[in-house]
């Protein structure tokens, strides 16, 4: 049987073996999928040995990302735009790194939430991983311009510098929080870590558009404090990131596998198991 893990530290909690075996049986594909816990100072031997064991892909989570992509011989344009690799395919070339969570968000924003992105103001909060790994599918989706604000200003500045050649017509800016007042947004995307700490970035009021979509990478917390102070700001539509970790694992199934699964059923089933409804 093909063999997919998903490589981590922490990984006991992940909800891929769940998503990958549901796409599994939908699509009638036979294949096992674990979770795998590398030491963290052994990803590389952790991966050599599920290679060696029959292995045929991996998702990485936190922390190896950046060692994914270290490890991968050949990279897709977004995963090398990114920086980083989630996704590892091997085969008779060798290792192949993808990085399936830009585009993973924008299924979700453009089908799961009916929020195209072509020709909105798109607000991104954050400079970390997760930002730079969305920055060339949002810019893909051509929205009216897209702007980086992080608490560490120099970080956004200098991601917006190196995305600055690819963003086509679209207008890129870099601030701090303070500086975002007096600006709207049709889209404001958080991808800081603030959530984890039960923190929002301290933005200025009145940044929400009409009908304007508030969306919290972070999932499975229920509203987080970002969602909560978008919903007093005027957000006039609130999501979370799970749709996100959902379409991100259909993307990496359809590299494995070629066939993408349907996501819908998967997500409302993972929502009514976290949400307990
Ligand atoms: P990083 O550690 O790489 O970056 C952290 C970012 O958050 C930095 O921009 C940092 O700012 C900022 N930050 C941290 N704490 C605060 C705070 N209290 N207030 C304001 N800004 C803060 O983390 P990642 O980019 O890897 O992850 C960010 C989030 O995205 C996590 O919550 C993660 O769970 C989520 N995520 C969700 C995915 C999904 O599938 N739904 C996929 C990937 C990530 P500074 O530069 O100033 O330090």
């Amino acid at each position: 049987m093909d063999r997919y893990a998903v490589i981590g530290n922490p990984v006991a909690h992940s909800k891929s073996p769940a998503i990958h075996a549901a796409f599994a049986a939908q699509t009638g594909q036979t294949l096992a999928y674990e979770a795998l816990l590398a030491p963290l100072d052994g990803f590389a031997a952790t991966v050599t040995a599920f290679r060696t064991a029959g292995g045929r892909g991996c998702n990485v989570t936190v922390p190896f990302k950046l060692e994914a992509f270290a490890l991968a011989e050949r990279r897709s344009p977004r995963a090398q735009a990114a920086g980083a690799v989630n996704t590892l395919k091997f085969d008779a070339d060798g290792i192949y790194g993808d990085n399936t969570d830009g585009a993973g968000l924008v299924r979700d924003l453009t089908y799961n939430l009916d929020c195209p992105l072509a020709g909105r103001g798109i607000l991104l909060l954050g400079a970390g991983g997760a930002a730079r790994g969305v920055m060339l599918p949002l810019l893909a989706a051509a929205p009216a311009r897209l702007t980086l604000a992080n608490r560490t200003v120099a970080r956004a500045e200098a991601l917006v510098a190196e995305f600055a050649a690819g963003a086509g017509n679209t207008p890129l800016a870099a601030g701090s929080f303070a500086d975002l007042a007096g600006s709207q947004f049709d889209v404001v995307i958080n991808a800081t870590a603030a959530s984890l700490a039960d923190e929002a970035p301290p933005l200025p009021p009145g940044l929400y558009a009409p009908g304007a979509l508030a969306y919290d990478m972070m999932y499975g917390r229920g509203d987080t404090a970002f969602l909560a102070a978008a919903r007093r700001d005027g957000a006039a539509h609130l999501a979370d990131g799970l749709g996100m970790l959902v379409e991100q694992a259909a993307e990496s199934f359809l590299l494995w596998r070629g066939v993408r699964p349907e996501t819908a059923p998967v997500l409302a089933e993972l929502r009514r198991q976290i949400e307990g409804r």
